[in-house]
């Protein structure tokens, strides 16, 4: 039986997934799973050992020696703890996108995260998003939504957000094309790829405002959590 509520919230690169997922948790007293943040995290391992992400030797050979936690502050902030230092700030990069994306493939990274993930939802109740929480991390979560957009709206919300947190060289055609580049990678890799769970809610945020998606999704775990 479980003991603690899980929420799923998957969907492609840039649908808003973090922001509906940190709502819905605050809103429910739950803890966020930032889960690329997982993958971003053995990204930058791999950097800092100076192993291109496309050395699956390389990546299988490190993986066991690495040590991941995923932590949380006083402000129920999640921090990412490599090897025993906070590189929470270095994650959210084009760079640790393109690394997370391409190390996300391995079958070995994605069995030693598969625990990590468990195990936080295990102890606590969660709204973890991922792209394969629904169908492979949690397949029995209370509630699983699919949320997407078209790729260029994602694409635009994705360059604001590189902007606001300093970004100048970033242009609107790189950004789209990292999008749909991961987003193919996701849907086409042989483990865990992105899909859709069979009962998942999908919702489509292409026209909506963060309100209405907020409001939607609230709607949608109100009525799956019978609150
Ligand atoms: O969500 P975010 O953009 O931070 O994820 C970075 C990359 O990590 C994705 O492009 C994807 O390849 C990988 N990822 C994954 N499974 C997850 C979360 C992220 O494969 N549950």
């Amino acid at each position: 039986m479980q003991s603690h509520v899980s929420i799923a919230i998957d969907g492609p690169a840039g649908a808003g997934k973090s922001t509906m997922a940190k709502m819905v948790a605050d809103a429910l007293g739950f803890s966020y799973v930032d889960t690329g943040a997982i993958y971003r995290t053995i990204g930058y391992f791999i950097k800092l050992c100076g192993i291109s992400p496309k050395d699956a030797d390389g990546v299988n050979r490190l993986i066991d020696e690495v040590n991941i936690r995923v932590e949380y502050d006083a402000d129920g902030v999640q921090h990412m703890i490599l090897n025993g230092q906070d590189v929470t700030g270095e994650l959210r990069t084009p760079e640790m996108s393109d690394y997370a994306s391409k190390i996300s493939a391995y079958p070995a990274v994605r069995a030693v995260l598969l625990d990590v993930q468990r195990d936080l939802a295990a102890s606590r109740s969660v709204v973890m998003d991922g792209r394969d929480i629904g169908t492979v991390v949690l397949p029995k979560a209370n509630v699983k939504i699919f949320l997407t957009a078209a790729s260029e709206v994602r694409a635009k919300r994705r360059l604001l957000e590189l902007q606001q947190r300093g970004d100048k060289k970033s242009t609107f055609a790189q950004v789209l094309a990292d999008i749909e580049q991961r987003d193919e990678r996701d849907r086409t890799r042989a483990v865990a790829p992105l899909k859709c769970a069979a009962d998942a809610v999908v919702v489509d945020t292409s026209a909506l405002t963060i309100e209405e998606s907020a409001a939607k999704i609230r709607a949608i775990v109100a009525e799956r959590l019978g609150k």
